[in-house]
Parts: structure tokens; C-alpha cells; sequence
């Protein structure tokens, strides 16, 4: 869903850079193009801005994400299964609801497989 949002996103940028760059042709230009290019290239940008707001980049959604996360108490003392680094919360990536673990060492992605407190 994500994706098909990202992918709409990019064709409305697309074609809203064009029309921008076209409304200023000297040729062939249109200056009625402008407001239409910009329309285009604001809803895009405001369609990538609501789609990147889920992901765990924001670090206000972070601290919400971590409370989320099972087993949140012991955070400190995880280890990454691959080499037995020592993990933080963010090496913890929320992909598709999964707490995905993302190595700093050795650069391994896994899902995270804490037993649950409850
Ligand atoms: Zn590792």
C-alpha cells in the first residue's frame, strides 16, 4: 500500500516538474502550466510526506514505536544474534508490523524474535 503511495507520489512529481519546466519554454511553454504543474508537485510531495510519517525515521513516531515493541524492558541488554553486538532501539526498524533488527556490526537485517513479556 506503502509502495503503490510512493509510486503515485513519483509520477505526480514527475509530471508536475515537467509542466513547471515546461510553463517556462519560451518556445513551446505554457504559463498555464505553472499552477497545474504546482498543484501536482505539492500533492505529491504531501502524499510522500504522509507515507514516510509510518516509517520509524521520525523520531517522534520513535518513541511511540518503542513502547510498541514486545519486550521493550530489556532493550538494553539485546544482542545481535549473527555476532553478539550489543543493540539499541534504533537497530529496530518496524517493517510491514514486524520489529525488524538491523545490525550496526555486522550490517545483518533479521525479524526480532524476543519472547514477549506477557
Ligand atoms: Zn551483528
Amino acid at each position: 500500500m506503502k509502495i503503490v503511495a510512493y509510486i503515485g507520489a513519483a509520477i505526480l512529481i514527475f509530471f508536475g516538474t515537467i509542466m513547471i519546466w515546461g510553463s517556462f519554454d519560451p518556445v513551446s511553454g505554457n504559463t498555464a502550466w505553472l499552477p497545474v504543474g504546482l498543484v501536482l508537485l505539492g500533492v505529491g510531495l504531501v502524499i510522500i510526506f504522509f507515507a514516510s510519517r509510518r516509517k520509524a525515521v521520525d523520531p517522534t513516531t520513535n518513541v511511540t514505536l518503542n513502547v510498541d515493541l514486545p519486550g521493550n524492558t530489556k532493550m538494553d541488554s539485546m544482542k545481535c544474534n549473527s555476532c553478539g553486538g550489543v543493540l539499541g532501539a534504533k537497530d529496530i526498524n518496524m517493517v510491514q508490523g514486524a520489529p525488524m533488527v538491523t545490525c550496526p556490526y555486522c550490517h545483518t537485517i533479521y525479524q526480532l524474535t524476543e519472547e514477549p513479556k506477557w
